[in-house]
């Protein structure tokens, strides 16, 4: 099968629809390629390489009576790099090509992955080639400026394993996780100064209190080559009120800094841990699917395809959601697998750098924050994705929505109150006063902020307690 370079003809023919099959697989990647293979009846007689591998490719129903006329056809998308079945008006999943490093040129792109483990140079590599490639696209994107600095109070020293006050610049790495129902450590007062002493957060009587998830990052911070972790629990004492106000308001920025965010979803709580890392955490339980298609060729099924939206608690948190919007480098552990994702990149632990072109929803709402003027669209549209998800607290819900209003300050003069922009005052909007519209508003916000409902913060109609 295709274990040739683009463009040279393939030498050791199987089949037609072997060559086909082939054909597809060897297109360029600014090239889109569409190949009726013929009807399943004819390519069901060929030979039994194409034979397993459509079977795979489209799952037993193709070989139903009413299916036998149908014709089957394959498609590789333009910018694309796998292959999908199409047959009877439905598009089956993508599938990758496994590159075979012992072939030159090898067109494949996909890797078959380890169950238990991750292999840790995947990750440094990822960190390593953003910071070099892709600069201050990345390291400060367009959407962190005007955002005042981070000041964390407490960082974790992962080399000294304590806590310690934070130096103002210093890089560190951030966790964004969900606690779930079960109790989880947290610095309080009095206990500041015995968390300060070097190896405390390692002494057995603290240890055994921090949930996995939580010690699990401590140790993969070090793996990136960081010294400084930053996680809610440990870095913000929790019954000092004014401190922990002060941290609260600056989430956004605390996370915007954080060189990366750690982001643990698979898990239904903070007990789960960031599995895979042979000699740091527990193994995980990847399963990924492995098609073979003759002369030693696999093709692997994307762990993430296109599209996938995911029920993970992870996803339905108020907190979580603006943890992940203000990240700039991101680093995903979910379903079993790892995945990154920046500025300029989305990078994938079955896929060899091979940049998928989709843009994520992050980055469409990072998008939204790089404008710099007060776009009340983007702001409506932010409070509407956030009165869908879960708060665990009511009053989480105003903070969740004053991090967000206190970063989009910059645009909005006068800030915002109970939810609502004080530029867009009642006269402005309704024009009673004759008043012309604020420098930088655009016709279709007026409009939106006539007819379309906000939902502030002040109201409480914001988010869900659950
Ligand atoms: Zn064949
Ligand atoms: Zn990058």
């Amino acid at each position: 099968m295709p274990n040739r370079p683009s463009g040279t003809r393939e030498s050791r023919v199987f089949c037609h629809i072997c060559l086909q099959i082939a054909r597809v697989f060897a297109t360029a990647l600014s090239d889109e390629c569409f190949v009726t293979l013929g009807s399943t009846e004819q390519v069901l007689s060929g030979c039994g390489v194409h034979f397993t591998f459509l079977l795979r490719l489209t799952g037993p129903t193709w070989r139903e009576d009413g299916l036998k006329k149908k014709e089957i056809s394959l498609l590789k998308p333009k910018n694309r790099t796998y292959l999908r079945a199409f047959l009877n008006d439905s598009l089956y999943p993508p599938l990758e090509l496994v590159k075979k490093d012992t072939v030159p040129n090898h067109v494949g792109l996909g890797r078959v992955l380890d169950a238990d483990w991750i292999d840790h140079a995947t990750l440094r590599c990822w960190y390593e080639r953003c910071r070099q490639d892709h600069g201050r696209e990345c390291d400060a994107p367009r959407y962190m400026q005007g955002l005042a600095p981070a000041k964390p109070s407490l960082l974790v020293d992962t080399r000294t394993n304590c806590l310690v006050s934070a130096r103002l610049g210093v890089s560190y790495i951030a966790l964004s996780y969900v606690w779930g129902q079960v109790d989880c450590f947290k610095t309080k007062k009095s206990m500041l100064a015995k968390l300060k002493l070097p190896n405390s957060l390692s002494r057995k009587h603290i240890s055994q209190h921090i949930p996995t998830t939580i010690r699990d990052a401590i140790r993969i911070t070090s793996i990136l080559g960081e010294r400084y972790l930053w996680v809610d629990s440990l870095c913000i004492v929790q019954d000092e009120d004014d401190s922990r106000q002060g941290q609260l308001n600056q989430m956004c920025a605390i996370y915007s800094h954080a060189s990366i965010t750690l982001i643990a979803v698979d898990g239904a709580n903070c007990q789960y841990g960031l599995r895979g890392f042979k000699g740091v955490t527990k193994p995980r339980r990847l399963e990924q699917e492995v098609v073979s298609i003759g002369d030693g060729d696999r093709c692997v099924e994307h762990i993430f395809p296109l599209d996938c939206s995911s029920s993970a608690p992870y996803y339905q948190r108020g907190w979580t959601f603006q943890e992940q919007v203000f990240s700039k480098r991101r680093i995903y552990f979910e379903k079993e697998s790892v995945r990154w994702e920046c500025s300029c990149s989305r990078w994938y632990e079955d896929l060899e750098f091979g940049d998928r072109l989709d843009r994520s929803n992050v980055r469409v709402w990072q998008t939204s924050f790089s404008k710099f003027y007060p776009c009340l669209n983007s702001y409506s549209e932010m409070v509407q994705e956030l009165s869908n998800l879960n708060f665990t607290y009511k009053e989480d819900v105003l903070q969740a929505c004053a991090g967000l209003t206190s970063a989009l300050s910059r645009n909005f003069v006068g800030g915002f109150v109970s939810g609502l922009p004080e530029l867009f005052s009642t006269s402005h909007c309704y024009g009673n006063h004759g008043k012309s519209a604020p420098e930088g508003l655009i016709q279709d916000d007026l409009t939106l902020l006539k007819h379309q409902t906000l939902c502030p913060a002040g109201l409480g109609l914001v988010g869900t307690v659950k």
